[in-house]
């Protein structure tokens, strides 16, 4: 029998590319993972609520947290900081649950650095035309943030080949299945599975 090995999921990608509804995808596939949620100096959105979409904080506030290492990374994403609490991570860590993280590229870099084993999914989408539309689409920014999203989106993209998986966006439901199937096989990479052979070779 497989082992559950917890994994931790780093996905990234371009403002509007999706991840959100990606990420809402595979977690109804792995109800029992745990889906970080970040601290954040940019103002709540739509619906956005405290506490389930964000830890809406004060500059002022995630400042003292980095100061204080409560936060395990961080980054500055269109003049807001974006980043993951240490504590939750490291306590559904120990009680071995999948955990999710919806992160900047420069973010998962940094959890690659501190959790090796960490997966790192980059998101693209099939063309920056496309990704501008989607980000209209939403309706959430004004012209001057969407501006500053789309520059962000070129850098992000020059990163995307140090990511481990690219998987791109332009069929909703392929694209969702191909992060499943990326689960999958690292669940069952040599690596995650090293005990099972042990154990028969203990029989
Ligand atoms: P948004 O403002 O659209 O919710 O998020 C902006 C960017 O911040 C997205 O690329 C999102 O993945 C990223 N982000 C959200 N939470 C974190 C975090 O904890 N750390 C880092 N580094 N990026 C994050």
């Amino acid at each position: 029998m497989l082992t559950k090995e917890a994994i931790v999921l780093a996905i990234s990608g371009p403002s509007g590319v999706g991840k959100g509804t990606i990420i809402k995808a595979v977690r109804e596939k792995l109800p029992d993972s745990y889906l970080s949620i970040s601290c954040t100096s940019r103002p709540p959105r739509g619906e956005e609520e405290n506490g389930r979409d964000y830890y809406f904080v004060s500059r002022e506030e995630f400042e003292t947290m980095i100061r204080d290492g409560a936060i395990l990374e961080y980054d500055k994403f269109v003049e807001e900081y974006y980043g993951t609490p240490l504590g939750p991570l490291k306590d559904n860590l120990a009680k071995q649950k999948d955990i999710i993280l919806d992160i900047t590229v420069k973010g998962a870099l940094s959890i690659k650095d501190k959790l090796p084993d960490a997966v790192t999914v980059f998101l693209v989408p099939p063309s920056l035309e496309v990704l501008e539309e989607r980000l209209r689409e939403r309706g959430t920014e004004s012209e001057d943030k969407i501006k500053k999203r789309l520059a962000y989106a070129k850098d992000e993209l020059e990163m995307a080949k140090t990511f481990d998986y690219i998987v791109c966006n332009n069929n909703l439901e392929q694209c969702i299945a191909k992060v499943e199937a990326i689960i999958q096989a690292e669940r069952c990479s040599s690596q995650r599975q090293g005990k099972v052979v042990d154990c028969l070779l203990k029989e």
